[in-house]
């Protein structure tokens, strides 16, 4: 039996690796196929403590899995397939392996809602984008739709316009949700155009992105914009499914846990933008998996009939 097995790569996947390791549990990380998560997608990060000049997102989760392998965490490149948190210890089932997990930390953050219109899954990877780090090369001197208004539409569609001749910021509502920060470099930089009011209601092929189709929400409009590529930020949906029917899960499939980030199942604890509702951020993430990890820890030593160190400060 493995006492950690931890699901997921992304800051709370790998902070959660880091306390167990250092609390000598030898823990398990499965990766996924995302390695770094979500952070890992984003060309700079500039809000995460202690790199005053910003760090990109993949050299930061680098770091992380770095530090987490020093101390000894076990890293596993696979994709769990289902779990059975019905008996202890819990059964966790990828491609490759079985494990025995004596506690199991789920950090398997969130995907990219999709747009749900026509030609946008069929147009995936032919200029349906959901990753403007990895795809954005692709559009040096093209016209880029950017959909959304919180703050991944917003920096996304900064960070194209290093390639992009036009990037046309698509959002539903007459104001944007992005810090005021990234508003203001947005509104400022001559390359964005922003296109209120308006929602996607077709992405145009057909054998790659030729246009998108919008809809005035306040005036019924139809119109039709010529571009390349389309970048799509328009929030997310848990990654639980492996979970339904065994943890308690909120309306919107969010795992529900308590202030120690305890599920529903003794043992199982889960962290990051799997239980986040508020504020989803590398900052977040770290802090609960860090939380997890540590009550991880306790559950281990009630189970070996240990009573769990108090700890100073
Ligand atoms: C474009 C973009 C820009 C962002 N910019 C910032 C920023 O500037 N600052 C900031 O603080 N935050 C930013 N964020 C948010 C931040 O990236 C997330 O809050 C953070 O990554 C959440 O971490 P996490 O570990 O909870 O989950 P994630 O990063 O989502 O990682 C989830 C992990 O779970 C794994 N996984 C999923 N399913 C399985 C499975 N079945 N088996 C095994 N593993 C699985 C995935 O492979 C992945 O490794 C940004 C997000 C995006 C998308």
């Amino acid at each position: 039996m493995d006492q950690v097995v931890i699901l997921g790569s992304g800051p709370a996947g790998w902070t959660a690796a880091i306390y167990a390791s250092r609390s000598l549990l030898s823990p398990v990380l499965i990766t996924g196929n995302a390695l770094g998560g979500q952070a890992a997608t984003t060309s700079e990060i500039e809000n995460y403590p202690g790199f005053p000049q910003g760090i990109g997102g993949m050299d930061l989760m680098q770091l992380m899995q770095e530090q987490a392998e020093r101390l000894g965490t076990r890293v596993f490149f696979d994709e769990v397939t289902s779990v059975n948190l019905r008996q202890h210890p819990f059964q966790v089932q990828t491609y490759g392996a079985t494990y025995e997990a004596g506690t199991l930390i789920i950090a398997t953050g969130v995907a990219p809602r999709l747009l749900g219109v026509p030609g946008e899954t069929e147009l995936k990877g032919r200029g349906v984008s959901y990753c403007a780090t990895c795809d954005g090369f692709f559009y040096k001197d093209k016209k880029v739709a950017v959909v959304g208004g919180g703050d991944s539409a917003v920096v996304e569609a900064i960070y194209l316009t290093r390639f992009a001749s036009r990037v046309y910021l698509v959002h539903r509502r007459h104001e944007l949700r992005a810090q005021k920060i990234t508003q203001e470099r947005a509104l400022k930089n001559d390359k964005i155009e922003l296109i209120w009011d308006s929602v996607v209601t077709e992405v145009l092929g057909p054998d790659r992105v030729t246009g998108v189709r919008l809809n005035n929400v306040k005036t019924g409009a139809e119109s039709t914009l010529e571009v390349d590529g389309v970048f799509s930020y328009i929030g997310n949906l848990p990654n639980t499914q492996l979970f339904a029917g065994q943890l308690e899960l909120d309306d919107a499939g969010y795992i529900l846990t308590d202030r120690d980030r305890h599920t529903s199942v003794p043992g199982v604890y889960a962290a990051g933008d799997v239980q986040e509702r508020t504020l989803k951020q590398v900052a977040t993430a770290v802090g609960s998996g860090a939380m997890a990890a540590m009550e991880a820890e306790k559950f281990i030593a009630e189970l070996e009939g240990h009573a769990y160190p108090a700890r100073q400060g």
